[in-house]
């Protein structure tokens, strides 16, 4: 097996896998302290979703009115539904305004003020004072293409410092050895050769994995590449059953509408023109948080009030906002409007619906970075030689259910942290044994495996459903038979894949291949998905669960953790067991944020 195929060998200190806005400030991070550094990725990097990502960055600058990174710690911690961890949400939030000052200095054309200070919007769920106050002006933008600017910002940064990228190369799996990660093995997409990373430490910044469900704002390349291969190495995935429905996907299309047009002044209304929010959320109204905002939509929906022919969707209005405030703050999305749902939003309203949006859940981690497991009833246990950054990982500071523009400042707060980390526990160019013959060897029977796949499905039959059932049994709200129904037939549909046909054979190129490929690391994170949402018997945050509608602290205040067993349609048991939240917080410069009843 391992002599069919063309291997080169690579010594690194630290492999960083993606090039999102996770991954490079990793990679910079890394390299910068004088690692020997390596970011492979499948895709160009200013191509990675963060690209796509427009509504802003979240900090407590104070640019618009008053702020503070307590506030923003409090808004996280109740956006989560106390299940995200508050020593990480303190760090993230305390860190975030010198993490938009260092973006800020590296040349991201921020949009500004009257008097030149970084342009601030409001958000969901951002408040005043501890939650008693006004909404709170804190997301960092330019104009509605923030992540654009971001991404293309950090890869010229990156280019400065002494690291290699291995462009549109395809990470397969991990090499671990007693419990430890030692390196990565990936084919280059152009001339199919197989490289071999030796490395002191893995940094995963694969992002989320949308693409599991049928309509997702998400890139095509968000297949969750890295939790699959986490779960391959026999580690476990954290909190899978909250997924974010964004509440303005455009109808159809699917493609995003940032929040941040309800932060400049649009609301959404009804089949009877009623701005439905007010009754839901009458404080924060169209700008409570978005599992509210998408949930009250779904009701509206289900009550027969939605619009359209099929009473379906609901309209989203900016057509009373002034046509040069939305040519100057929002001028990508008055392109998608125009393109996708052929409405001029300065005169129509958009049609949208809750779209899958991102992932709470994913590799855990602590606020290092560093990968965590259970391991010997310890939940904190440190993976040596693993990291996780960006959406790929669970901290956890977004919990249940994560605030808009928190992603991107996780991001960077998480990518720095871990340079940071890695720079403390590891030694540049220190030796390393060299990998065993057969390292790898896993990566290359599962990648011969589909290569020769000779079965009767094709990839994108079992694709497809795949995500019909994630998106109509693992949805907005969930029901004990949508959940055990949904079980079912995700695990029937799980091992369909032993029966999958690949009809191209070379190494070149081959997106019939790397397709199925990513099908794989997707039907292990569908599966562990609707099992934990069928095992988890309350509702809090994106996990709306009708028969238990209440958040049932005493039982459910804790991390799910998930283990599967198999790929390529083998195997498919799963594993659940859990960790608790951190209820501390990291300084004493701030209180534990007890539990309460959310409301907006
Ligand atoms: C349309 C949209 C708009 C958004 N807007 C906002 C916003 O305004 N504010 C906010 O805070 N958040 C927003 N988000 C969320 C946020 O953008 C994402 O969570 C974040 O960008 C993810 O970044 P990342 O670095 O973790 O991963 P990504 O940017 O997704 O990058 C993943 C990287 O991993 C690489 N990779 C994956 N698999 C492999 C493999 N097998 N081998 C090699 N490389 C691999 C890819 O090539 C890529 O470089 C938005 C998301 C979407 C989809």
């Amino acid at each position: 097996m391992m002599s069919a195929y063309k291997i080169i060998d690579h010594v690194y200190d630290v492999v960083v896998v993606g090039a999102g806005g996770a991954g490079l400030r990793a990679t910079m991070g890394a390299a910068e302290k004088g690692l020997k550094t390596a970011c492979i990725t499948k895709v160009f990097p200013t191509r990675s979703h963060t690209v796509a990502a427009q509504g802003g960055i979240a900090a407590s600058l104070g640019n618009m009115g008053p702020d503070h990174w307590t506030w923003h710690m409090y808004d996280t911690v109740k956006g989560s539904d106390w299940l995200g961890d508050q020593d990480a949400i303190e760090y993230l939030c305390r860190e975030a305004p010198a993490a938009v000052y260092e973006l800020e200095h590296a040349g991201l054309p921020f949009s500004r003020t009257e008097d030149g200070k970084i342009y601030q919007r409001a958000f969901g769920g951002m408040t005043q004072n501890m939650g008693e106050g006004p909404a709170a002006q804190r997301t960092c933008a330019a104009a509605d293409r923030t992540g654009h600017a971001m991404l293309h910002t950090l890869y010229q940064q990156s280019l400065k410092y002494d690291a290699d990228f291995f462009i549109e190369y395809f990470a397969l799996d991990l090499i671990m050895e007693d419990g430890a990660c030692r390196g990565v093995v990936a084919m280059c997409l152009d001339d199919g050769s197989i490289h071999r990373y030796r490395a002191q430490a893995v940094v995963l910044a694969t992002g989320g994995y949308g693409r599991c469900y049928f309509s997702a704002t998400s890139a095509h390349t968000c297949t969750g590449d890295g939790n699959a291969m986490v779960l391959r190495a026999g580690l476990p995935l954290q909190d899978m059953e909250f997924v974010q429905f964004h509440p303005t996907g455009i109808y159809g299309a699917g493609v995003l509408i940032t929040e941040g047009a309800r932060g400049e002044g649009g609301y959404l209304t009804n089949s009877e023109g009623e701005r439905f929010m007010e009754r839901y959320a009458p404080s924060a109204k169209d700008l409570a948080s978005r599992d509210v905002v998408s949930r009250s939509m779904a009701m509206e929906i289900r009550e027969g009030r939605g619009v359209g022919e099929h009473k379906d969707h609901i309209f989203l209005h900016l057509d009373h906002i002034d046509p040069k405030i939305l040519a100057e703050r929002l001028p990508g999305i008055t392109e998608t409007a125009k393109i996708f749902a052929g409405v001029d939003l300065t005169r129509q309203p958009i049609p949208v619906t809750p779209t899958v949006h991102y992932n709470m859940g994913g590799i855990p981690t602590n606020y290092h970075g560093e990968v965590v497991t259970l391991k010997d009833g310890k939940p904190d246990t440190v993976v040596p030689g693993l990291f996780a950054v960006g959406e790929a990982a669970c901290v956890s500071v977004h919990g249940a259910n994560r605030l808009g523009s928190n992603s991107l400042i996780d991001l960077v707060v998480f990518g720095r942290a871990a340079g940071l980390r890695l720079a403390e526990v590891i030694k540049p160019g220190a030796p390393q044994p060299k990998l065993e013959k057969e390292a790898g060897a896993i990566a290359l029977e599962r990648l011969d495996k589909f290569r020769h796949a000779e079965g009767g499905t094709s990839t994108a039959a079992i694709r497809s459903e795949m995500q019909r059932t994630m998106q109509a049994d693992c949805a907005v709200f969930r029901t004990e038979r949508t959940l055990a129904e949904g079980v079912i037939k995700i695990d029937a549909i799980y091992k369909k894949l032993a029966d999958v046909r690949v009809a191209d054979r070379s190494m070149i190129w081959n997106s019939d291949l790397i397709e199925t490929l990513e099908l794989d690391n997707m039907l292990g994170q569908a599966v562990v998905t609707m099992h934990c949402a069928a095992n988890r018997k309350e509702s809090r945050g994106a996990h709306m669960h009708e028969d238990y509608p209440q958040r049932d602290d005493a039982n459910w205040m804790k991390h799910t953790i998930a283990w599967i067993d198999g790929w390529g349609g083998k195997g498919g048991g799963v594993k659940i067991d859990y960790r608790p939240v951190h209820s501390y917080t990291l300084t004493d410069e701030v209180d534990y944020i007890k539990p309460k009843a959310r409301v907006y």
